[in-house]
């Protein structure tokens, strides 16, 4: 989850539930959120509902993706608590429920809008989901969710995945963009995008 707040605003991206979150939104008298998810899957969206019963949120992502928000398959909430324990074994206790949660502002191919005189450039990057988006800010950071990750290839083995779609649209866009963006990724460590593997 990325935290942004300026004045009484915040934009989250990829919201998961968090008191120590909670705390600054507090702290900062906030009033009011701009939620964006970078794509349906669980573990992005888990804390927007959580939020919705806090504060006033507007909820900001791709057609595709809030179409898949409201299906407790298409989000893999309903298999998300197999699919952990069989990645981390017992390290994996918690039940998740079968979630689902609603957007409020959608788009179609690619969009731009202003967030506290910040230019917020969301782009459809299908590939990992049908939903995928990446989000530039301010032509320096680029929020890719998990389209592009240090550590790992992308998957597109998930359930709605497609690597042609990869392959022919979201891998050359993401090529032809300046290497000197800073990625700030779903999972693991951020960096120069010229320092990760397209
Ligand atoms: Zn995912």
């Amino acid at each position: 989850m990325y935290l942004l707040i300026e004045g009484n605003q915040a934009l989250a991206v990829d919201p998961c539930v968090a008191e120590r979150a909670l705390a600054v939104l507090d702290d900062m008298r906030v009033k009011q959120l701009t939620i964006l998810l970078t794509h349906e899957h669980y573990d992005h969206i888990s804390g927007v509902n959580w939020l919705k019963q806090r504060y006033p949120c507007r909820v900001v992502c791709s057609a595709a993706c809030a179409a898949c928000l409201t299906d407790d398959r298409k989000n893999m909430s309903r298999y998300y608590d197999a699919l952990m324990i069989g990645r981390h074994q017992q390290k994996y206790s918690q039940k998740t429920q079968p979630y689902t949660c609603e957007a409020t502002d959608t788009f179609e191919g690619h969009d731009t809008f202003t967030w506290q005189g910040h230019i917020l450039e969301m782009r459809e990057t299908p590939g990992h989901s049908p939903g995928s988006i990446c989000i530039v800010m301010d032509r320096k950071l680029l929020f890719t969710g998990d389209t592009l990750l240090k550590e790992d290839r992308i998957i597109t083995k998930l359930p709605g995945g497609n690597r042609r779609k990869y392959e022919e649209i979201t891998k050359p866009w993401l090529a032809g963009l300046s290497g000197e963006l800073y990625v700030c990724p779903g999972h693991g460590e951020g960096g120069l995008l010229k320092k990760f593997e397209i």
